[in-house]
């Protein structure tokens, strides 16, 4: 099957072969088309994602086939790569989780090439109401080397993320051996001085998890843990602009303090993405999916669970929020990502994952293409 595509980088039309689910084949093309074509980028790349259709990776009974149906599920939304996300539980349920999205892999060469690390989103996060999110209390603690490194070897290897609270006395230290074993240190979920977001960056920090939100209600205005974040140039922002965890004004400010090239669209989707409007008794929090979509701890309209709305949502929306180009977007979902992770990008070409969608209010996926 062939069809006329224009790039999202340049623009210009070129001409799409397609034969099954791969891509066949690409060539620039003089030829205007008649209707709207659709546009092709590289597969997204999400790097915080925990589950979706009422399927957690933080999970005591996950199984491989249980991966296998969260990863497929991603096609729909345009995502070639992304990172589960483990979030806060006890030593036993992380490490199961570790095990079972390694035993996925080996099972499917495919699915190991999707899955392009492990995000283990704490459990070293601050326990303060607010910075803690939705997050369990009890299994909130400091950092622990070598419980890291016992979870390391459950991924074997595969944990590429951490995203944790920087003001334990502990925090330089632990950051110091986390970066230099070759993982991602992320700051997240955290109550810290602005002196400790320095000394965390100093020690090795190069993520924000996203910027804006795990945050408390109130801040002082000029001694907080946003600050010096926004002003680092050392360290790239995760942002959720789903519309609904991050106000556009925000999202502008942030895109300007950091640039383009220093954010990086996640879409955070929920275990509960997927399903409908309702209440929800999950064993990690309990949780509300309300009319409009927004997912919310259980018996109020504020602390939000976790997101619903896929990466390309936020592409649509970055553009809007922050006057971005297409192309700056769709780095923010490729590029970036992939910089941070020191993944190698193959562009638009045979042998690379792709996608086709449409753009106009929203990011409509028409087709992923595999490698
Ligand atoms: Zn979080």
């Amino acid at each position: 099957m062939q069809l006329i595509a224009r790039r999202y980088d340049t623009g210009l039309p070129v001409r799409v072969e397609i034969a099954g689910e791969r891509l066949a084949g690409i060539t620039p093309c003089a030829d205007q088309p008649a209707e709207r074509p659709p546009w092709i980028a590289p597969g997204l790349i999400d790097l915080q994602m925990n589950g979706y259709g009422g399927q957690w990776f933080c999970d005591r009974e996950l199984t491989p086939e249980k991966v296998a149906r969260v990863v497929h599920a991603m096609d729909a939304f345009g995502v070639a790569q992304f990172c589960p996300t483990v979030i806060t539980e006890s030593f036993d349920v992380l490490a199961h989780a570790m095990r079972t999205i390694v035993a996925t892999c080996d099972q499917s060469p495919e699915t190991a090439r999707r899955i392009v690390g492990i995000h283990l989103e704490e459990p070293y996060i601050s326990p303060k109401d607010g910075t803690r999110g939705a997050h369990p209390l009890q299994h909130c603690r400091k950092p622990d080397w070598n419980e890291f490194q016992r979870l390391q070897e459950a991924a074997d290897g595969r944990i590429r993320i951490l995203t944790m609270a920087v003001e334990f006395d502990e925090s330089p230290e632990f950051i110091r051996h986390v970066a230099d074993s070759g993982v991602v240190v992320s700051i997240g979920h955290t109550s810290a001085e602005p002196d400790q977001i320095r000394a965390a960056v100093d020690a090795g920090a190069r993520m924000s998890t996203h910027l804006g939100n795990g945050s408390a209600a109130t801040l002082h205005r000029h001694r907080n843990y946003l600050w010096p974040q926004l002003a680092d140039d050392r360290l790239t922002a995760g942002l959720i602009v789903d519309g609904h965890h991050l106000p556009a004004e925000a999202v502008k400010t942030f895109v300007r303090a950091k640039t383009p090239e220093r954010c990086i669209l996640v879409s955070d989707l929920s275990g509960m993405a997927g399903l409908p409007p309702g209440r929800y008794d999950n064993k990690l929090c309990e949780s509300e999916i309300l009319p409009d979509g927004r997912l919310v701890v259980a018996g109020q309209r504020e602390t939000m669970a976790g997101a619903s709305l896929p990466i390309g949502t936020g592409v649509a929306n970055v553009m809007r929020f922050a006057g971005v180009t297409l192309r700056q977007a769709v780095a923010m979902a490729v590029d970036n990502p992939a910089k941070l992770l020191k993944l190698k990008l193959g562009g638009i070409q045979p042998g690379e994952p792709v996608v086709l969608f449409d753009l106009d209010e929203q990011f409509e996926v028409r087709t992923l293409l595999l490698s």
